[in-house]
């Protein structure tokens, strides 16, 4: 059962809570939930976005 899940996550800003970026993650590497600090158009600024579902 050596499957490869593709896993589609949504990155949302936490500010305004707007769906700026989407990816692909294959297999469950990371169990925690990702966060990095992108550039979100509505704010205008970098902001921290979290994975969502
Ligand atoms: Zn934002």
């Amino acid at each position: 059962m050596a499957k490869t899940t593709k896993h589609k996550i949504i990155l949302v800003c936490e500010n305004c809570l707007n769906r700026n970026y989407s990816l692909t993650k294959s297999n469950l590497t990371q169990k925690e939930r990702l966060e990095v600090k992108k550039y979100c158009p509505t704010c205008d600024a970098r902001t921290l976005h979290k994975e969502s579902r």
